[in-house]
């Protein structure tokens, strides 16, 4: 794989610069980039700035010595996954116990021997490239998750939220609602008369006018609210902290922003524009529940194509007028 011969940069810490020199000229002479420096403060500067590959640390530094450096690269969450090999004297057992506590990930003894250093580098190198594809691959599926979270619950046709997130929405407000006495309002709207815009213009040019209509409703709602495609024709806005009130006037605004919109070729619809019918339901006025108040809304806006269309019905103080 191309990728696996890639060199890597390789941090060389040591306060001895003959130390440092030595590893240096043999690294480079394999191949390998290499960064100097030479305490403890330097290190960890350089670990953030120069993002090596691998870190070749000396033990024994006077101030922040080899264990301090590497428990502070080891303890952050941007610098955990670079490998540390620690410099240590011959055989030093107990340098490598507190090594390993302090979560080196592997040792080699001074003087070094070329073959044996080589060897450990190009492994934890492997692990490293291992490591910083896969966490590629993570970031990417991670935006890839968020995209189809979006599809899922987007409207393919007028980019408003689905059916489906309308009712997660709605249902989740609607607890939030319960537990802080606030009110929500549900507008159920049809377009009037749409099957003979489509007649008369064709399909393309129905998609086209709901595509704006759509617009309208998202361009013209507060930021909390959410406006949904129910279906079909058929919108539906939730309108969040709003009482009855103050929800009929929004949607008497929609109509009016609707009937006064200059939508091309409505002049064959039968009274000249494109015009919506809407029902209002409102929690905890009229229902309780998601199905409770679509159940009244609905209701509402079969009520208001009843009597006529081009309108918004948001409670029903005549219900013998509508029983026909
Ligand atoms: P009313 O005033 O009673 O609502 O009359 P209407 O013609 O709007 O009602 P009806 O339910 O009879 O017709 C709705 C039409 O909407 C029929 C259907 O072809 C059309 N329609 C539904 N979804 C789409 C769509 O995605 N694109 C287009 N272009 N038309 C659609
Ligand atoms: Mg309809
Ligand atoms: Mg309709």
């Amino acid at each position: 794989m191309q990728a696996d011969l890639k060199k890597g940069r390789i941090l060389v810490v040591d306060d001895v610069p003959v130390n440092i020199q030595l590893l240096t000229t043999y690294l480079k002479s394999v191949g390998y980039e290499v960064i100097p420096a030479r305490d403890g403060e330097e290190a960890l500067v350089m670990v953030t700035d120069a993002r090596p590959d691998l870190i070749l640390l000396d033990v024994m530094m006077p101030k922040l010595n080899g264990f301090d450096v590497c428990e502070k690269i080891k303890s952050e969450e941007a610098t955990r996954y670079i490998p540390v090999i620690m410099v240590t004297a011959l055989n030093d057992i107990e340098d490598k116990v507190r090594g390993m506590e302090v979560g080196a990930d592997d040792f080699i003894s001074k003087p070094f021997n070329k073959l044996e250093l080589l060897t450990r580098v190009k492994s934890l190198l492997r692990i490293k490239l291992l490591h910083d594809q896969l966490t590629e691959k993570i970031a990417e599926l991670e935006i890839a998750k968020e995209r189809l979270r979006q599809l899922a619950i987007t409207d393919g046709l007028t980019r408003l939220y689905n059916h489906r997130y309308f009712k997660e929405f709605l249902i989740r407000e609607l607890d939030r609602a319960k537990r802080h006495q606030l009110n929500i309002s549900v507008v159920m709207i049809d377009i009037d008369y749409f099957k003979r815009y489509n007649d008369a213009h064709g399909h393309q040019a129905g998609d086209m006018l709901l595509q704006e209509i759509a617009r309208l409703f998202s361009e013209n709602i507060r930021k909390i609210d959410m406006a949904a495609r129910y279906g079909g024709e058929e919108f539906a806005l939730v309108l969040l902290e709003t009482n009855k009130r103050a929800a009929a006037v929004v949607a008497e605004k929609m109509k009016n922003l609707i009937e006064e919109y200059p939508f091309p070729n409505e002049e064959t619809q039968p009274n000249g524009r494109i015009t919506i019918s809407m029902g209002l339901a409102t929690f905890p006025d009229d229902a309780s529940t998601f199905d409770g108040l679509v159940g009244v809304a609905d209701k509402r806006l079969y009520i208001a194509k009843q009597r006529g269309r081009n309108q918004v019905v948001s409670e029903e103080e005549q219900p013998e007028e509508v029983n026909d």
